[in-house]
């Protein structure tokens, strides 16, 4: 096994480090082993204890087992378009703590994420895609002006908002304060994650 065993309730720290050290075997194109293997899947078959929670964008190119370079049973994902969270992916976060128990989430945009540059748009999108534009737009407003790429800074002022909505909404009860909240942004052009926060 090229990763270490994921254990029940392990620590926020040491998942962190886990799939960031996934994430640079896979930026590296080093070869990692062949997945899901099978030993991996007989022993996940009758339980699972992801290390991670990743809300994640339904972007065909930001798969989180392939840019983690994580096995099957490893990671719990929610993906909608823009990386949003609703009352179903609220719901899909609490289900992965307090039965699974994972202490990380991780809350992961992309470079050209076509979610958050829908919402650069001022004009009203079509039928359901109109909800996730809606959600998203707060976040381009409060960054139009700055410096730097608009679709970028949105990008990342949509992570740190999704997450903080992950903070405030989520609930944990007392587990709240076992469980880190990380901010991450996947760059399609290296393969590389850059942790946006908590600082
Ligand atoms: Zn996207």
């Amino acid at each position: 096994m090229s990763a270490a065993e994921p254990k029940s309730e392990q620590s926020p720290d040491a998942a962190l480090k886990q799939l960031q050290q996934g994430n640079a075997r896979f930026a590296a194109s080093f070869k990692s082993d062949p997945k899901p293997t099978r030993a991996r899947r007989l022993e996940t078959a009758q339980k699972q204890h992801p290390i991670a929670i990743i809300v994640g964008c339904a972007d065909s190119r930001t798969g989180p087992e392939i840019i983690f370079d994580q096995n099957i049973g490893d990671l719990f994902v929610v993906r909608t378009a823009g990386n949003v969270v609703d009352d179903h992916a609220l719901g899909s976060i609490e289900y992965a703590v307090e039965h699974l128990g994972t202490r990380l989430v991780i809350v992961l945009g992309h470079a050209r994420c076509g979610a958050v540059s829908a919402a650069l748009d001022n004009g009203s999108a079509p039928g359901h895609i109109g909800s996730i534009v809606r959600d998203i737009r707060p976040s381009v407003e409060a960054v139009r002006g700055q410096a730097g790429e608009l679709l970028v800074n949105a990008i990342k002022e949509n992570v740190r908002r999704v997450a903080e909505t992950v903070r405030q909404k989520a609930e944990l009860g007392d587990l709240a304060s076992a469980v880190k909240v990380a901010e991450a942004y996947y760059d399609l052009d290296t393969g590389k994650v850059a942790w946006l926060g908590p600082h």
